[in-house]
C-alpha cells in the first residue's frame, strides 16, 4: 500500500504529507488522563480518536510506539501554580492514600478503554514513576538559563525564552495581548513574569505527595512530566504529539518551550489536536459538572438519557464526526448511531448468506479505495462510514434479490468490512447477550402492559417489583415503558 497519508498539523496550521522521521517506526505521544476521578465521555472521545489514528497507522504497516501517560501527580486546582493538588484533596476527603485514588481511577480508566475496544498504548508511564527524570530536566533548563528558583519553587522564564524563541508558536496568539490579558501579579507572587509557569513546586506542610529535590521537598509542575516522559521513551524529537484541543494553549505550548529550552529542539514533528465533545454546545468537563460517565451512558442511568447505549454504539457515534469537529451529545444523535451501527452489523451478518450470481450489477470495486482516500485525508472517519453504509445497502439489495453480485464482489465486500469496520474503525460484534436481554425485556414489558390493561395490578406490580429486585428499573412515560439496569 503506497502511503499518501496527509495529517493536519496544528503547528503549521496546514495539512501535510505524513513523513515519519524514521520509517517504518512512528513515535506517538498522547497526553493521558488525570486519574483523581472517573474519566468522562469527553476524555474518552479524545482517546478513541487517537485509537483510530493508532489503528490506521498500524493498518498501513507502521510500527507505532504509542506512549500515553497517566497524570498521577502535580495537577493543581487552579490554572495558576498555586492551590491544592487534586490527588491530595481527594485523598483527604475520602481518607485514603493518594496512591489508592490513583489506583482506583487508573483501573476504572482501563476498564472503560477496554469497553470502547481501544488498543492499549505501547507504554503507559506515570508522572510519579518519573520524578528523577523530571528533576533532571528542570536542572538542565536552569543550567541553560531559562528557569530560576524562588523559595523552593522553580519557574520557567517565559520572557527570557521569548527573546530567541516564539513562545506561542503552536497557537499563534499574540504574546503582547496574552500578557495584557493575564491577571496581575499578586504582591506575594514570586514569579518574575506573568506568564512564567512552575516546573517544580515547593510542597506546603499539608501537601502529602512530595519528593526531595535540589530545591527542597516538592512536586513537579504538570507540564514537565510530558516533556520528560516523551523524550525518555521516544527521543528528543518524535513524530506525533497529541491531545485534546484544550491542551494546546497552555500545556502543549509549555511543553514545546521546555523541550526547546532543555534539548534545543521542538519535541514533535506533527501536533494533532482533537476537538471537544459538547453538551448543549458547552464543552464537557469535570469542572463544569456536565460530564457524563461512560457507565451512565451504557446503563441509561443519566437523567438526560432516555435509554442506555452500548459501548460500540457510542464508539460509532464518536467516529461519525471527524476528530477535528466538535461533537454534540444528544439522545437523537445517539439513537441515530444506534440504528446506523445495527444496520452495518446486520449487513455484515448477511454476507455469509449471500448467493453469488454469474453476473454483477453492483459497484463494489471503488468502495475500499474510497475508504483509504478518506482515511488518508486526515483520518476522515465519517466519510469512511458513508462508504460502509453504501456497502451495507448493496449487501441488503443482493440479499433481497434486488441486485446481483458475483463471488468476487462478495469477497471484496467481506474484505472491506474486515479492514475498515473491525481493523481501522475498531468496532466489534457485541455479545448477543444484550440483544437477547432486550428482546426478553420487550416481552416482559408487553406482559405487564397486558396485565395493566386487564386491571390485573397484582401481576403488573409483581413484575415491576420482581425486576427491581434483579436490579432492573422500569420507567413509564407517555411513549411507553423503558428499562435500565442499575
Ligand atoms: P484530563 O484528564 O482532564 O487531563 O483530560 C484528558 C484528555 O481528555 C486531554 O487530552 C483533554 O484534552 C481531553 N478532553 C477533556 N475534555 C474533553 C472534551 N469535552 N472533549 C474531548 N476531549 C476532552
Ligand atoms: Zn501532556
Amino acid at each position: 500500500m503506497t502511503n499518501s497519508l496527509v495529517i493536519y498539523n496544528t503547528l503549521t496550521r496546514t495539512k501535510e504529507k505524513f513523513e515519519p522521521l524514521n520509517p517504518p517506526f512512528v513515535g506517538m505521544y498522547v497526553c493521558g488522563p488525570t486519574v483523581y476521578s472517573d474519566v468522562h465521555l469527553g476524555n474518552c472521545r479524545t482517546f478513541v480518536s487517537f485509537d483510530l489514528i493508532n489503528r490506521y497507522l498500524l493498518h498501513l504497516g507502521y510500527k507505532v510506539r504509542y506512549v500515553r501517560n497517566i497524570t498521577d501527580a502535580g495537577h493543581l486546582e487552579g490554572d495558576r501554580d498555586e492551590g491544592d493538588d487534586k490527588f491530595s484533596k481527594k485523598a483527604r476527603l475520602e481518607q485514603l492514600e493518594p496512591m489508592e485514588i490513583v489506583q482506583r481511577y487508573t483501573i476504572g480508566f482501563h476498564d472503560v478503554m477496554r469497553l470502547f475496544n481501544t488498543l492499549p498504548p505501547s507504554i503507559e508511564p506515570t508522572a510519579t514513576g518519573h520524578i528523577a527524570e523530571q528533576i533532571e530536566m528542570v536542572k538542565q533548563i536552569i543550567d541553560n538559563g531559562f528557569a530560576y528558583e524562588r523559595e523552593g519553587t522553580v519557574y520557567f522564564d517565559v520572557e527570557k525564552y521569548s527573546q530567541g524563541n516564539n513562545y506561542t508558536i503552536l497557537t499563534n496568539r499574540n504574546l503582547e495581548e496574552l500578557l495584557a490579558n493575564t491577571r496581575d501579579l499578586g504582591g506575594q507572587d514570586e514569579k518574575k513574569g506573568r506568564l512564567d509557569f512552575a516546573l517544580w513546586i515547593k510542597a506546603k506542610p499539608e501537601h502529602i505527595m512530595r519528593w526531595p529535590s535540589p530545591w527542597g521537598w516538592g512536586f513537579p509542575g504538570w507540564h514537565i512530566e510530558c516533556s520528560a516522559m516523551s523524550s525518555k521513551y521516544l527521543g528528543d524529537v518524535f513524530d506525533i504529539h497529541g491531545g485534546g484541543m484544550d491542551l494546546a494553549a497552555t500545556h502543549h505550548t509549555n511543553e514545546i518551550a521546555q523541550s526547546q529550552a532543555c534539548n534545543h529542539t521542538s519535541p514533535a514533528k506533527y501536533w494533532m489536536h482533537t476537538n471537544m465533545l459538547t453538551v448543549n454546545g458547552a464543552r464537557m468537563s469535570k469542572s463544569a459538572g456536565n460530564g457524563f460517565l461512560p457507565h451512565e451512558l451504557f446503563t441509561g442511568s443519566h437523567p438526560l438519557l432516555q435509554k442506555g447505549y452500548s459501548p460500540m454504539t457510542v464508539r460509532f457515534f464518536m467516529l461519525q464526526a471527524h476528530y477535528r469537529s466538535t461533537l454534540d451529545f444528544s439522545n437523537e444523535a445517539l439513537e441515530a448511531s444506534d440504528k446506523g451501527f445495527k444496520r452495518l452489523m446486520n449487513a455484515i451478518d448477511l454476507l455469509d448468506k449471500l448467493k453469488p450470481s454469474a453476473t454483477s450489477n453492483v459497484q463494489v470495486g471503488d468502495l475500499k479505495q474510497a475508504c483509504y482516500d478518506a482515511m488518508n485525508d486526515d483520518f476522515n472517519s465519517p466519510v469512511v462510514i458513508a462508504q460502509l453504509f453504501e456497502a451495507a445497502r448493496i449487501i441488503n439489495g443482493v440479499y433481497d434479490g434486488k441486485a446481483q453480485a458475483t463471488q468476487e464482489d462478495i469477497e471484496a465486500l467481506k474484505s472491506l468490512m474486515d479492514d475498515f469496520v473491525y481493523d481501522v474503525l475498531g468496532l466489534k460484534v457485541e455479545k448477543a447477550e444484550t440483544d437477547d436481554i432486550g428482546k426478553i425485556m420487550e416481552f416482559i414489558i408487553q406482559l405487564r402492559s397486558e396485565a395493566k390493561a386487564n386491571k390485573d395490578y397484582l401481576t403488573s406490580d409483581k413484575i415491576r417489583n420482581g425486576l427491581q429486585d434483579l436490579g432492573i428499573q422500569l420507567k413509564d412515560s407517555k411513549e411507553g415503558t423503558t428499562w435500565t439496569k442499575a
